[in-house]
């Protein structure tokens, strides 16, 4: 699958720009894409260069696997990927991780809370989804495997 990133619309915005990219990353990388095409735009270089520096970044340089500059001078990019197998389906099982429901001390609301994979206790710190107000939530799983989480006020 091939995706595609015009940044006609956008080019003099930097910020908007980087933020395209990330985007269209993130959606090859959860869309297991094998390529994305980045446009540029003829007579672009400036941008063109800025659209390079941001994906030779350390931390975006480690998402895909390597860039492809068009032959001719029409400035169009392509981000190749490569999908590993055991990577993969790494991350589906990570898409099953159990979830547990913790009630909020300040408004009653119910929200669901991730627990970890290992039964040992644990405690996270969060803003209640409802009414923001900081929240420490504090779990135990019991010998049959059930988990117990208690809410706490974390002012
Ligand atoms: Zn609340």
């Amino acid at each position: 699958m091939k995706l595609k990133l015009d940044l006609h619309p956008i080019f003099n915005d930097a910020e908007r720009i980087e933020t395209a990219l990330a985007e269209i990353i993130e959606k090859a990388l959860t869309m297991r894409a094998d390529e994305v095409e980045v446009i540029p735009g003829k007579g672009s270089g400036a941008l063109k260069k800025g659209v390079l520096r941001y994906l030779d970044k350390p931390q975006v340089r480690q998402k895909y696997h390597r860039i492809e500059k068009d032959s001719d001078n029409w400035g169009r990019l392509f981000i190749h990927f490569k999908h590993d197998r055991s990577q993969n389906s790494k991350a589906d099982q990570r898409q099953v991780i159990a979830r547990g429901t913790a009630t909020c001390m300040c408004c009653s609301a119910n929200f669901s809370c991730e627990l970890p994979d290992i039964p040992e206790p644990f405690r996270r710190d969060l803003l209640c989804p409802a009414c923001d107000t900081p929240l420490q939530i504090r779990g135990t799983c019991d010998r049959a495997g059930k988990w117990h989480l208690d809410v706490y006020l974390n002012y």
